[in-house]
C-alpha cells in the first residue's frame, strides 16, 4: 500500500506520519517512511535548491518542474521498489502538494501536465489530508522559521483551498482529517481509517 500525508505547513502531518510508522512497526507490518521533496540523493539536492532562501530567482514553472523531477526520481528509486517488496510506503507529501502549492500560480492543468510522468507511475491508495486553518497552523509552527513556510496566512489559505478542492474531486482516495484537535485525537481519527484498510 502507498499512503500519502498532505496538508498546509504546520498541519501536523509529519508528526502523524511518525506515529503511524511506529504503530505499524509495532504491529509487525513492513513499513518505510519517506518525504517530498527529497527521499533520494538527487531529490535531497533538489530540495536544497527549492528550499533555499533566495530561491535562485526561479520561475514558477521551473519550480514545478523541479518538484516533479524530485518526485519522479523518488518514485523510481524508492517508492516502486518498496511497493514491489510489499512494504507499506508512507510518504510525507506527493503530487497533491504540487497541485496545492504550485497550483496557486499555475493552473491545476499545468501542474498536472508537468507531473504526468509521476501520475503515470503510481497513485496513492489513500491520502490523508490533515486539514487545519492557517491561523491555527501558524501557531503550531511557532519558531520553526528555517523553511519557506513564512509565506503567510493568505498564501496558506489558498493552499488549503486547493487541497479541499482536490478532496472534493477524489473523495474515495483523499480522506480529510480534522487537524485542529489534539495530536492523540488526530491520530485516533486517522488510525480508524487506516485500520479499515490494512487490517479489517
Ligand atoms: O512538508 P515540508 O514542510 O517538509 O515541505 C517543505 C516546504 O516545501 C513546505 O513549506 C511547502 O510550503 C513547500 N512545498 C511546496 N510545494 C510542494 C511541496 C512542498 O511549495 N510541492
Amino acid at each position: 500500500k502507498f499512503i500519502t500525508f498532505e496538508g498546509i505547513d504546520g498541519c501536523g502531518k509529519s508528526t502523524q506520519l511518525k506515529k503511524v510508522t511506529s504503530k505499524l512497526k509495532k504491529l509487525g507490518f513492513n513499513v518505510v517512511s519517506t518525504r517530498e521533496p527529497g527521499g533520494t540523493s538527487v531529490g535531497d539536492a533538489i530540495r536544497e535548491i527549492l528550499l533555499a532562501p533566495k530561491h535562485y530567482n526561479m520561475t514558477i514553472e521551473t519550480e514545478a518542474l523541479l518538484y516533479a523531477a524530485s518526485r519522479v526520481q523518488h518514485i523510481e528509486e524508492f517508492i516502486i521498489p518498496n511497493l514491489a517488496e510489499d512494504n507499506i510506503v508512507l510518504c510525507d507529501r506527493f503530487v497533491d502538494s504540487s497541485v496545492a502549492y504550485q497550483g496557486i500560480k499555475l493552473s491545476h492543468e499545468e501542474v498536472i501536465r508537468v507531473n504526468q510522468p509521476a501520475y503515470d507511475k503510481v497513485t496513492p491508495d489513500i491520502t490523508f489530508l490533515i486539514d487545519i486553518t492557517p491561523e491555527r497552523a501558524a501557531k503550531r509552527l511557532g519558531i520553526e522559521k528555517d523553511r519557506i513556510e513564512n509565506r503567510g496566512v493568505n498564501y496558506q489559505s489558498q493552499v488549503r483551498e486547493n487541497y479541499l478542492f482536490l478532496a472534493e474531486e477524489e473523495p474515495d482516495r483523499i480522506v480529510i482529517i480534522n487537524g485542529d484537535q489534539s495530536e492523540e485525537k488526530v491520530f485516533e481519527e486517522l488510525w480508524n481509517v487506516l485500520e479499515d484498510i490494512l487490517i479489517r
